[in-house]
């Protein structure tokens, strides 16, 4: 259940981690797998330009936060959303059920964010991201210690495990 005291039926999950950790991959088979409605930040973002223009030095959107949570609020409420985005500070924590933090060893994201075509400052600050591990930080410092769930995603095992274990989990959710 959860401690928040919200009425909905269906738990609500965040999926986050550094880029190319596998949260819209996970996302896409959970979503199938426990019938949560796949929410990916970025692409909503980009589709109702939730966002403040473009940054060049970082080459992405510079994201309204402010207007992300105000179009999320009523699905949110609703419950079995299951939120995709590489940032977790900046929500409500009442929306979480449960918040998961993909994980990848450096050599391996190394080479999936190069084959994305990240180079220069995007590629180390992101992998320097992953090394630091700003993301469970940042999770464990916005949410109860007893939600936020780290998750190793290195290869296709990984993603299938972490599947099968969080759609068990999606399943035996109770609201309280
Ligand atoms: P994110 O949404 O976190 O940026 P993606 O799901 O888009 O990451 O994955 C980035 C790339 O890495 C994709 O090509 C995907 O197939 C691959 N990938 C992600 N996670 C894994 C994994 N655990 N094992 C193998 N390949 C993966
Ligand atoms: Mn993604």
């Amino acid at each position: 259940g959860n401690g928040g005291g919200s009425r909905r039926a269906r738990p609500n999950v965040l999926v986050t981690g550094t880029p190319g950790t596998g949260k819209t991959t996970t996302c896409s088979l959970l979503a199938e797998a426990s019938a949560l409605r796949h929410v990916n930040i970025g692409d909503l973002v980009r589709e109702k330009s939730l966002h403040d223009g473009w940054d060049d030095e970082l080459q992405c959107h510079v994201i309204n936060e402010d207007l992300v949570c105000d179009e999320l609020e009523d699905m949110m409420e609703e419950g079995g959303i299951l939120v995709d985005y590489h940032g977790c500070d900046f929500f409500p924590e009442r929306w979480f059920d449960l918040v998961v933090v993909l994980q990848t060893e450096t050599s391996i994201l190394h080479d999936r964010l190069t084959s994305r075509g990240y180079m220069g400052s995007k590629l180390t600050n992101n992998i320097e991201c992953e090394i630091f591990q700003v993301l469970l930080e940042e999770a464990r410092e916005s949410y109860r210690e007893d939600i936020v769930m780290p998750l190793r995603s290195d290869n296709l095992e990984d993603i299938n495990r972490n599947v099968d274990t969080l759609s068990g989990w999606v399943n035996n959710w109770r609201p309280n």
